[in-house]
């Protein structure tokens, strides 16, 4: 079966769920390979065995991670070129995740390679040996499926686009070591700094979302979003009016100049639903609006709507779930 290349996201040896999606995807097109960059490899092979990575490329040395997101284009291009489908045209596909770092490494990787890249994908395909991703394009009012003519498809999918289901898988080790070319180490990493998030699960890869909107009426008033947002255990989400308000602030951005997200559960409150918003949030899996205006654009997209003022409707929201919580 033909080799398909998953770049591991993690923290120190901790898997992020996106990868676990990856790896879940990755294995309607072939064989899952892990790409694993960094430290602690042992703490991550559980998991990665768990989502059916059949074998697992490690780059250990400490250089690697010293220097921003060029060396892993570099590891990345030696893999594919080294790995034992090379012969064969090399893997099916490379799959990694959508964030900023992840366009980043795509782009460099497919202009290594030769070969195509697509971004922001939210499913792939095996189309009769043909490797397709589809995207939500035009403020996600259009679903287009795509394909790559030339070399190798370079793909980066969006977090919870699917449910990660595990498979057995052996997780093998393979060692991979790397001079590190000087271009690659252009931008050096000088510190790090441990972002203060508190409990709430990461914006782009949470299951549910709560975000808030200039109906919210002012900053004192996110508390509101945010008791909800804990008592549904979700991530806080915020239109570009409440982040440029001050209201909140500018990393909780959801939209086209935002973050996007596409969690299982989205909860739009006193957000009208403008087309830039839209686009960072219309891939949800169920979308929950409310809004005092029963107009609101908003209301064209939802999976269930509730016309009323946020600040009666939210709290007594909370209530109810903290009440089926017990
Ligand atoms: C290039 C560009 C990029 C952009 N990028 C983004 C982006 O990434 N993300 C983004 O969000 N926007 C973005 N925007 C801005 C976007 O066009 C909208 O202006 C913005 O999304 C509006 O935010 P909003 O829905 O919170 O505010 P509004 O459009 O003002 O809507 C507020 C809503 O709250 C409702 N409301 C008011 N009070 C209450 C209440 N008490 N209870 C219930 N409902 C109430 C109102 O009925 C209204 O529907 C971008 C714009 C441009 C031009």
């Amino acid at each position: 079966m033909t080799e398909v290349l998953v770049l591991v996201e993690h923290t120190d040896g901790e898997v992020k769920k996106v990868t676990s999606e990856l790896l879940t995807l990755a294995r309607r097109l072939g064989e899952p390979s892990a790409v694993f960059i960094g430290s602690g490899f042992d703490a991550a092979k559980a998991t990665l065995a768990q989502f059916g990575a059949a074998k697992v490329y490690v780059a250990e040395d400490a250089e690697i991670s010293s220097y921003l997101v060029a060396p892993t284009a570099e590891v990345l291009a030696k893999i594919m070129k080294d790995s034992d489908t090379a012969s064969s045209g090399g893997p099916a596909a490379v799959l990694i995740a959508s964030g900023a770092e992840g366009k980043e490494i795509a782009a460099r990787l497919a202009l290594k390679t030769g070969s195509g890249v697509l971004t922001d994908a939210t499913d792939v395909a095996d189309e009769g040996g043909s490797v397709t991703a589809e995207q939500q394009v035009f403020g996600g009012s259009t679903v287009v499926r795509s394909t790559v003519t030339t070399g190798t498809p370079i793909i980066t999918v969006r977090p919870n686009s699917v449910a990660a289901e595990a498979a057995d898988g052996a997780a093998e080790k393979v060692d991979v070591s790397l001079e590190l070319s000087d271009a690659a180490k252009g931008a050096k990493i000088t510190d790090r700094v441990v972002e203060e998030k508190g409990e709430r699960p990461e914006l782009s890869e949470a299951a549910i979302v709560v975000s808030g909107g200039r109906g919210v009426g002012s900053g004192e008033n996110f508390s509101v979003i945010e008791a909800l947002a804990d008592a549904l255990g979700a991530a806080v989400g915020a239109s570009r009016a409440a982040t440029d308000a001050g209201w909140y602030p500018h990393q909780h951005q959801v939209g086209q100049t935002g973050k996007t997200v596409s969690p299982q559960l989205y909860v739009a409150a006193g957000i009208s639903g403008a087309i830039q918003h839209r686009a960072g949030m219309q891939t949800s899996k169920t979308i929950v609006a409310i809004n005092k205006d029963p107009e609101a654009p908003i209301f064209e997209l939802v999976d269930f709507g509730v016309v009323g003022d946020l600040h009666q409707v939210v709290p007594a929201l909370t209530e109810m779930v903290k009440a089926r919580k017990g």
